[in-house]
């Protein structure tokens, strides 16, 4: 298990044609490159579609600053006749460390169930990836349970039943910010971070317990440190602010503007 370096996730989501995938990576790059060290406590990661994995692994490799590569999402199956699913096979293959599961969006519109995530996880782990499980709950949720609770169910149904735990990441993701404009504040994304913590260390131990928890849903270059400052959410989930390069390294940079 990795310490809790902050990860900063961009999760471009069905966006970009592969041109301007290759603008965005370069772009970063060098915008990344040129911080000279501002960025050297934390990690940077992108999410792009499928289709620009391979070009997007083969830019990174070459720039300096190493921007770390991620899938939106894996196949549960390791081969054979599921048209349309890309294997977590193919996706280490290609140097991608994260995948994302269960993504509200996968939740919703492919009707992605617990049981389907939790072997999603299991062929994450399998494949040498690192899984980060999204969770959180709708604005329907939020007013009938309170803020923690489907989350926390969310995050114990991905991770149960396994024989043994590798490596994951907790996005805590309020459906009813993703994409809004609406965002938690950040001591309601630390009281989460802080019930889903314990949640697991509870039910799987310290080490578990010690995973990286981050906070996604509209964030920007203007509101991420109070999510950070706490220290109880290590890093964000971006999915809009992340297809801008100055936005998504302005967030990058969150350590300029936390004031301890
Ligand atoms: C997301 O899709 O994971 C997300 C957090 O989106 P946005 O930042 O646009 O709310």
């Amino acid at each position: 298990m990795t310490s809790r370096v902050p990860l900063i996730a961009g999760n471009w989501k069905m966006n970009l044609d592969h041109f301007q995938a290759i603008a965005l990576i370069q772009k970063l790059s060098w915008t990344l490159d040129d911080a000279k060290h501002d960025y050297e406590k934390a990690e940077v990661a992108v999410f792009p579609p499928f289709t620009d994995l391979r070009t997007a692994q083969t830019l990174i490799e070459s720039e300096k600053f190493k921007i770390g590569l991620g899938a939106q999402d894996v196949s549960r199956h390791s081969s054979g006749a599921f048209t349309g699913e890309v294997s977590g096979a193919f996706l280490s293959k290609l140097n991608v460390k994260y995948v994302l599961i269960g993504h509200s969006e996968r939740r919703q519109y492919h009707s992605e169930t617990d049981e389907i995530l939790n072997a999603k996880v299991s062929a994450a782990w399998q494949n040498g990836l690192i899984p980060i499980i999204c969770v959180g709950e709708t604005l329907e949720e939020l007013e009938l349970q309170g803020q923690a609770a489907v989350p926390i169910a969310q995050a114990l149904a991905a991770l149960s039943g396994h024989e043994t735990l590798g490596e994951f990441v907790i996005a805590y993701e309020p459906v009813w910010a993703i994409g809004t404009g609406k965002v938690a504040t950040p001591a309601e994304a630390e009281a989460v971070a802080k019930a889903l913590r314990a949640a697991i260390t509870q039910e799987f131990g310290q080490e578990s317990g010690n995973s990286r928890i981050l906070y996604g849903g509209s964030v920007k270059a203007n509101n991420v440190a109070g999510f950070l400052a706490s220290g109880e959410v290590d890093g964000v989930l971006v999915g809009g602010a992340s297809l801008d390069a100055d936005e998504f390294a302005g967030i990058a940079r969150f350590q300029k503007h936390i004031v301890l």
